[in-house]
């Protein structure tokens, strides 16, 4: 790895304020009509298949991708505008985020032609909804540990093992799938992992749900029991996935919805607080408001690298351990600071509700996507300090 580390100053161009407004326009439609509630208690990044698709018909799912596949060839930029937008009115993208975000790329990069054709345009337009099937019992941070092994047969290979920690398998269509093809060779212990692409309706893969302590069914495990994946599922390099899996995860980490997941309370906090706060409160939402704009140059400057063609795995892994330790920190950050508002104020009764949700998905953010320890791991071999 490189020390080379940099983070351009970027603004957004004029064209991506444009695409904001109508970004916004299109919310508040649809917050008008009903389909959503921006101030939703118990936010879980809520899913909705006609929202979804509208989404899709607006051209914001794949517009970075090629319009030979459905997609809109509109820049990194322009999608950073749409995923702030959604994000901080706490729309329901749940179902089409992953595929636009990263299964979508990987399949553009990896998948055969015919594969591509056909699955592409449904995400693009909404209709397709992608997990992420990494993670193993006993496999988490260390990857390449995964056990979950796809023995070759004839006319593809035959699934056996678990994956654990499945955000949204049971919502979705397809998976893309980290399975072992051969042993670690002694030189090299991140050989023979391939990627593949799951129908989730194939025999032999049966979901479980896993509820969260604040009640939600986000995640799953996911079993495997001689499930046949034809061989034009594999994506990319037999054994060879860990050169591949490196450039998702830079997808996977950079973006506003790294920091903006309990965005709402810093909303509610300014409107508990009121229009005049003492200067300890208003001191303290400075300072919150000052580290959000920083994160929000930093990962729009990601949004420039990989716009540039770029895979900024080092930048993207600082976002993602910043981003997630503020919006961890921000619920506890803004009990204090609205601690001496009376029970009976305006907005107190919101204030505490949106805390409460805040408080228990806190712990997660650190974890999913990568662990603060794990990133910092990264960022420093990518500083050559390992
Ligand atoms: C809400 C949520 C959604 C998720 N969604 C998905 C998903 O859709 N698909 C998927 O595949 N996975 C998913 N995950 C799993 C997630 O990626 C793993 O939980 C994560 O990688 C950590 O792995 P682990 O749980 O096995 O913990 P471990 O890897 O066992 O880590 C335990 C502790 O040890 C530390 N640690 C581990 N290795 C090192 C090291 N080398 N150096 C220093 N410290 C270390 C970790 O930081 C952590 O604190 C999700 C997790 C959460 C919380």
């Amino acid at each position: 790895m490189t020390a080379d580390l940099r983070f351009d100053q970027l603004r957004l161009p004029p064209e991506c304020e444009t695409l904001r407004a109508e970004v916004r326009a299109f919310i508040a439609q649809e917050i008008a009509a009903g389909i959503f509630d921006p101030l939703r208690v118990g936010h879980g990044e809520a899913s909705c298949a006609a929202f979804s698709r509208r989404v899709g018909a607006k051209g914001w799912i794949g517009m970075t991708w090629p319009k030979k596949y459905g997609g809109h060839e509109r820049s990194f930029l322009e999608r950073f505008v749409v995923t702030e937008e959604f994000r901080v009115a706490n729309a329901p993208v749940r179902l089409h985020f992953v595929a636009d975000r990263q299964s979508g790329p990987i399949l553009l990069k990896y998948a055969p032609e015919h594969i591509k054709m056909d699955i592409l345009p449904r995400i693009c337009r909404g209709e397709v909804c992608f997990a992420i099937g990494m993670s193993e019992p006993g496999s988490g941070s260390d990857l390449f540990a995964a056990k979950t092994k796809a023995t070759k047969t004839k006319g593809g290979f035959l699934v056996n093992g678990t994956k654990i920690w499945t955000s949204n398998a049971h919502a979705a269509d397809y998976m893309i799938g980290l399975f072992r093809t051969s042993p670690p060779a002694r030189e090299n212990r991140r050989h023979g992992l391939t990627q593949f692409l799951v129908d989730m309706k194939t025999r032999g893969v049966g979901i479980n749900p896993i509820y969260q302590m604040s009640g939600l069914h986000d995640f799953n495990e996911v079993v495997f029991e001689d499930a046949f994946m034809p061989d034009d599922h594999v994506l990319g390099e037999i054994d060879g996935a860990w050169k591949q899996a490196t450039s998702e995860l830079a997808y996977e980490r950079s973006g506003p919805e790294r920091f903006l997941e309990t965005f709402y309370v810093l909303v509610e906090l300014v409107r508990v607080l009121g229009p005049r706060p003492d200067l300890r409160s208003a001191e303290g939402v400075g300072r919150l408001v000052a580290q959000l704009h920083t994160l929000r140059r930093m990962s729009l400057s990601v949004a420039g690298m990989l716009q540039a063609g770029r895979e900024p795995v080092v930048e993207g892994s600082i976002v993602k351990d910043l981003g997630t330790i503020w919006e961890q920190k921000l619920p506890a950050r803004a009990r204090e600071l609205a601690a001496f508002v009376a029970p009976e104020a305006t907005n107190r009764v919101a204030f505490d509700a949106h805390l409460a949700v805040a408080t228990m998905i806190a712990p997660k953010l650190t974890i999913q996507g990568g662990t603060t320890e794990v990133l910092r791991g990264i960022i420093a071999r990518g500083l050559g300090l390992r």
